[in-house]
């Protein structure tokens, strides 16, 4: 059976979608949706040799070559302009995740949909997407063998969820301002666990001979954040 956090992924994409996964490794996302709805076809895209050669593997085993097609290369380089609705891109870092949708923005014009889960720096993501009109929709943050993940969907249409003032908004892009809403268990755990890394840190820098003033006074203001919403 497909991990949580994969499962949770595969939940945002719609009936009938026509995805691609980037960095697809053994392909069980796009397979998983398209053993549970006939209506599905993916892309299943893999850079590396090993990876891609198990989600071949994986999609015959499966019986579904016919709908999921596994393919080669770097990123969204692997996809025709106006040939999938919805982009999935799971289990790397955001700023990775960031760089394979700016390399690719050519190919997002009649996207819909961008379903992504980082696993660290889900905030450089949150910018891009003020920053190429893509609209947050959800976000989602779960707890699954001893790690954290936030799962985010952006859409071209929606309303506008971050609040309209600047200094809460730069509040809003790193703790999420879906996410900040609700504040579950996962949610306490991940940035309680960051405060308490942060606060030594800021420890530290202050006993140091050399101090960089700018990125203490940005870990300072980090830590007030924390204090503000973990009671
Ligand atoms: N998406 C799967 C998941 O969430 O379980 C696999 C995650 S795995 C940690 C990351 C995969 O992305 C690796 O198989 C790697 O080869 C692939 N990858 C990394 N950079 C890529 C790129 N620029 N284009 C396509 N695939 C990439």
């Amino acid at each position: 059976s497909l991990s949580e956090r994969l499962s949770a992924v595969a939940a945002h994409l719609p009936k009938a979608a026509h995805f691609v996964d980037v960095g697809s490794d053994h392909a069980y996302l796009p397979c998983y949706v398209c053993l549970k709805d006939t209506t599905s076809q993916a892309i299943a895209g893999e850079i590396n040799e090993g990876p891609f050669r198990s989600a071949q593997k994986q999609v015959k085993l499966q019986g579904l070559i016919d709908r999921i097609d596994v393919r080669k290369g770097d990123g969204l380089a692997v996809v025709e302009a106006d040939e999938v609705k919805q982009v999935v891109i799971a289990g790397m870092g955001g700023p990775l995740i960031a760089s394979i949708l700016e390399q690719g923005k050519d190919k997002l014009g009649r996207v819909e949909q961008l379903i992504v889960q980082p696993n660290i720096d889900a905030r450089v993501l949150r910018k891009w997407f003020l920053n190429n009109g893509f609209v947050l929709q959800k976000e989602q943050i779960l707890e699954e063998a001893g790690h954290i993940y936030e799962v985010l969907v952006a859409e071209r249409q929606g309303k506008d969820i971050y609040h309209g003032d600047e200094a809460i908004r730069d509040k809003e892009l790193l703790f999420g301002p879906i996410l900040l809403k609700d504040k579950n268990e996962a949610f306490r755990t991940k940035w309680l666990d960051y405060k308490r890394k942060l606060a030594r840190n800021v420890a530290n820098m202050q006993q140091a001979q050399q101090v960089d003033e700018a990125k203490l006074a940005s870990f300072k203001k980090e830590l007030a954040w924390l204090e503000e919403e973990l009671d």
